[in-house]
């Protein structure tokens, strides 16, 4: 994707701060982090979003995850959030799959997000929904 500003970072022709790498993802440091140690790891190859992602990487990238998170916790954090942003209305602003790994300090007093009160039947509503979606081949 000659666009694709992640693709870049992967291809060296913009720079990045890198922290882990291997044959099939590229981890690095966010340029804007929501707390500093912020990390993003993303596919090698350019896919849109985790739903494009082949299972075997979709799995190497929870892997690997899990490594980076818990070597930012052993840096200082005292937790950690994984977040992926899939399309544009779940906040998703460049459209090259990545997982963000973010590292919490007690008081760091982030925005949690809000809660909605559900109403009668709503909740049995959508459960049926996404357990059809589910049942389909
Ligand atoms: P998202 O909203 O999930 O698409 O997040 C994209 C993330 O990429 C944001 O947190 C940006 O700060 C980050 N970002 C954008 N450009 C760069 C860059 N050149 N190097 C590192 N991180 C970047
Ligand atoms: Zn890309």
């Amino acid at each position: 994707m000659e666009d694709c500003i992640f693709c870049k970072i992967i291809k060296n022709e913009i720079p990045s701060e890198k922290i882990y790498e291997d044959d099939l993802v590229l981890a690095f440091l966010d340029i804007k982090p929501v707390n500093i140690g912020h990390t993003l790891i993303i596919p090698k190859k350019h896919f849109e979003n985790l739903f494009e992602l082949p299972e075997e990487i979709a799995i190497h990238i929870m892997k690997i995850t899990k490594k980076i998170g818990l070597a930012i916790k052993k840096s200082g954090a005292d937790g950690v959030n994984i977040s992926i942003n899939n399309g544009k209305a779940a906040g998703q602003i460049i459209f090259h799959s990545h997982t963000h790994i973010i590292p919490r300090f007690i008081g760091d007093n982030l925005p949690v997000w809000p809660a909605k009160t559900p109403k009668e039947g709503q909740l049995k509503e959508i459960a049926k929904k996404i357990i059809e979606e589910l049942a389909r081949p």
